[in-house]
């Protein structure tokens, strides 16, 4: 608790000046940095590089794993009954490739830089030949736990190419300096320097505060090598960390499935699900999602992808869908401030999106293009937008999985796919032919405080065979008549925040039309409408001076056990934004029925109450 003063400075006056949006925007005394994070996608086609049990022959099936829960996993969102699954159990075949005992050698590994003292010091190192991509980690002292900036001001190749000057990779506006930990990944753009190769020799980078403050801490970099400096396929290994109520193991397996079968080349291996408290399952505010990450702590598989599925962004976070801990954060340190990504789980198609999306930031991607111009992505193969607010998907980058809003279509670029190839994020594999390497097997030290919570399940995907996304029909758009083109896509589309200045999504609906709060209501009451749609209608709604009959909607939606999850969730966020005296009631009704979730939400609403 005692770091809230410290981190409410900067944060908060940001935010309360209406500089940040909120998510990924954290930096004080420089240009903010790009949308943390909402949503999306994957290719569809070209995606090349083998998986990592790269060899032909008939798989085998080697073992079989299965795993009980005792920890209740209570309610899923795609149904509004509350159901308490006291026990899970999940059988899964492990099937490896033939060439499962051939050769293996690391590709990933740490260079440790050394200590920093305060005030600006610049480090070198050499990076070899054969190196697909970088990571540098800069940790002020007292990290995790710290929220303090050690930031990297500039990253320069042995060719001179500046690839971070001044906190900044231009066009990019994200900003190198994060709370607790800054990751600075290599590649990120395609700079001659980087891309497609990495240009091997002395690299030097550049740590500071930004600040002004004389931050000591210390700083390592993780090399990803291969036999030749290109991709042969790899594993990404996922810590699920579930908060109670959200959904179920068996649903986000699915929704993992979906979002990451051939991930840029990468298959899903081990997947660890983990309990997440109640108290997470809701945040409202940096604090709280920087201290949800701190729960990541618990997981002891490295690298991975590190993903927290949660009920509702709300307050500072009001409307993402996601935010990842950093474009790029890390996936070999767990516990810090980069170590992840925070979703909403809505219970549809939808999920896989929001996943795919903000596993794209963590791994270096940033939007094709900002909401807010004329920020955008620093490669030359992804399109542009220059007025994604009012062009929407007629944007020529909107079928790209990094678009601002996500994209359903979940295309990628060949550059989009070899930054994620660069990442710190997965297991690799050395050469075709070769094991994809095992996981890191120093165990991190244990987090402070009580012990680490135990895995719900384990499963392993790796033998997942590769194949074509499932065909998805498109989704009724009857919700939407009478909406213009624009707050449709808005409402359905994925939210982010950040960038050097607020991105309104609120705002932005109700330039965009969408700012009815009858016919708002009625989409919310859509049960035809997607999930997330429904439950930013309701939201929304509740801004836009809703006339009694709508707050009398959004009561009863709340109250119903017949609407999802979210839905509820929501119509509880638009009566709070009504203000007006009926909240308190249906609150009240909420924090003490069974649903762990909207107890929850109501617990906040009622003490945000003036
Ligand atoms: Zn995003």
């Amino acid at each position: 608790m005692s770091r809230f003063p410290r981190l409410r400075s900067p944060i908060l006056a940001r935010l309360l000046s209406g500089a940040a949006g909120g998510l990924l925007v954290l930096s004080a005394a420089l240009p903010g940095p790009g949308c943390g994070g909402i949503v999306v996608v994957d290719a569809t086609d070209g995606e090349g590089g083998a998986g990592g049990q790269g060899g032909a022959g008939s798989p085998v099936t080697s073992s079989v794993t299965s795993v009980t829960s005792t920890t209740s996993v209570t309610t899923s969102v795609t149904t509004s009954v509350t159901t308490s699954v006291t026990t899970t159990s999940i059988t899964t075949s492990i099937t490896t490739g033939p060439d499962a005992g051939g050769p293996v050698e690391r590709t990933l590994y740490e260079h440790p830089l050394g200590q920093v003292a305060g005030g600006m010091n610049t480090l070198t190192f050499n990076v070899p030949a054969d190196t697909l991509g970088f990571a540098v980690l800069a940790e002020p002292v007292g990290a995790p736990a710290t929220f303090a900036q050690l930031g990297v001001s500039t990253l320069i190749s042995p060719t001179n190419a500046f690839i971070i000057s001044n906190y900044a990779l231009p066009p990019t506006d994200w900003s190198f300096a994060w709370y607790g930990i800054t990751v600075a990944g290599v590649p990120q753009n395609d700079a001659p320097a980087v891309m497609p190769t990495v240009a091997p020799g002395i690299w030097s980078v550049s740590l500071g505060d930004p600040t002004g403050a004389n931050t000591p801490g210390e700083a390592t970099v993780w090399m990803r090598r291969t036999v030749d400096g290109q991709f042969h396929g790899g594993l990404l290994d996922v810590n699920v960390f579930l908060a109670n109520g959200v959904t179920s193991v068996p649903y986000l397996t699915e929704t993992l499935i979906e979002a990451y079968t051939d991930y840029a080349g990468l298959q899903l291996g081990i997947v660890t699900f983990y309990p997440l408290a109640s108290q997470w399952s809701v945040l409202e505010s940096m604090e709280d999602m920087l201290g949800a990450l701190e729960q990541t702590a618990a997981a002891t598989r490295r690298p991975a992808l590190n993903i927290l599925a949660v009920a509702d962004l709300a307050g500072d976070l009001e409307g993402a869908a996601g935010v990842a801990a950093g474009i790029p954060g890390q996936g070999v340190s767990h516990g810090t401030h980069g170590s992840g990504v925070v979703m909403e789980v809505f219970g549809d198609f939808f999920d896989s999106v929001i996943m795919e999306h903000e596993g794209g930031h963590l791994a270096g991607l940033f939007h094709t293009s900002e909401i807010l111009p004329p920020g955008r992505d620093p490669l030359g193969d992804t399109a542009y937008c220059s007025d994604v607010e009012t062009q929407f998907e007629n944007c020529p980058d909107a079928d790209n999985i990094m678009f601002p809003y996500g994209s359903f279509e979940k295309l990628r670029t060949p550059m989009q796919d070899r930054v994620i190839r660069g990442s710190t994020l997965y297991r690799g594999a050395w050469a075709d032919g070769y094991q994809v390497e095992p996981p890191l097997d120093e165990p991190l030290p244990p987090p402070n405080g009580p012990a680490p919570p135990q895995p719900i399940a384990v499963l392993d995907l790796s033998g997942q065979m590769p194949t074509a996304r499932r065909p998805r029909p498109a989704p009724s758009q009857a919700w939407a008549a009478g909406l213009s083109q624009g707050a449709a896509a808005v409402l359905s589309g994925v939210w982010c925040h950040g960038g050097p200045a607020a991105v309104d999504h609120h705002g932005v609906l109700q330039r965009a039309g969408g700012d009815d709060p009858v016919q708002l209501a009625a989409i919310g009451a859509d049960p035809t409408a997607p999930i997330q749609v429904r439950k930013r209608a309701l939201a929304a709604a509740g801004r836009v001076q809703p006339p009694p009959e709508v707050v009398a909607v959004l009561s009863t939606i709340a109250g119903s056990e017949g609407s999802p999850l979210q839905v509820r969730v929501g119509a509880l966020r638009g009566l709070q934004a009504a203000g007006g005296p009926e909240l308190a009631a249906v609150a009240q009704g909420l924090l003490r029925g069974k649903d762990p979730v909207l107890s929850e939400v109501a617990r906040r609403v009622l003490a945000r109450r003036p």
